[in-house]
């Protein structure tokens, strides 16, 4: 008798600043999860060098720290510090790394709307569309173009709903003292305010 063959797994990666993580980012790797039935979805914050001097944004290690803290209740979600290691990481090198972490695995790489037209000039994007497939998520006052006519079959638009929050917006609150709660999980915002992050003073 032929053994029956295991459908494959598939996995979601989710990359960003992440600074700081919020919602929308949850709620969009949730609804993604869901629909193409993800075994779990893996947010990779990218090291993207601090600006320095600059208390508008907050450090490598506290973007990983906060990301950490928004998907510890979900059993669904990682964190890779994949790219933490080096200044600027590339996509493909990510995805490539993955793929020999989870043989086998489908990828869907989830990007949002601001990032479809930005990823034809990603470093090597013929290589990131032959390692996964990449879910295009609809973004609030980003247009969507309305095809792909160079990676038809690579490229998912993603139905789901439209969530009007951005990590801009949520420092520019918190710098101006505005409320942000709500719009990041409460371990987040307590660590926010805990270490001072966003604020100018
Ligand atoms: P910033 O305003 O600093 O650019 P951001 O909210 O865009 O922050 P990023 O860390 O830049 O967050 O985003 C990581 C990924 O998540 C990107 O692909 C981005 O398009 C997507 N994303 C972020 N917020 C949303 C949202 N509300 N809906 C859909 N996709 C989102
Ligand atoms: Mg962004």
């Amino acid at each position: 008798m032929k053994p029956k063959r295991e459908p494959s797994k598939r996995i979601g990666i989710f990359g960003g600043t992440f600074d700081p993580i919020h919602m929308g980012h949850l709620i969009v790797a949730s609804e993604v999860r869901e629909r193409y039935s993800l075994e779990k979805v893996i947010f990779v914050p990218t090291a993207r060098p601090p600006h320095k001097r600059c208390r508008l944004f907050a450090s490598p290690q506290d973007r990983l720290k906060m990301v950490k803290l928004a998907v510890k209740s979900n059993p669904h979600f990682a964190v890779s510090e994949v790219e933490q290691k080096k200044e600027f990481s590339y996509t493909a090198d990510t995805l490539e790394y993955f793929k020999k972490t989870h043989p086998g695995a489908k990828m869907y790489l989830i990007i949002g709307a601001d990032n479809i037209v930005e990823i034809k000039d990603w470093h090597q994007p013929e290589r990131i569309f032959k390692l996964a497939k990449v879910v295009a998520v609809r973004r609030p006052n980003y247009v969507l173009p309305p095809g792909e006519d160079r990676y038809p079959s690579h490229l998912i638009f993603f139905p789901g709903p439209e969530i009007d929050i951005s990590s801009t917006e949520i420092r520019k609150r918190i710098k101006s003292g505005k409320t942000f709660q709500y719009l990041v999980p409460e371990r987040v915002a307590k660590y926010i305010v805990e270490n001072g992050l966003y604020s100018v003073t």
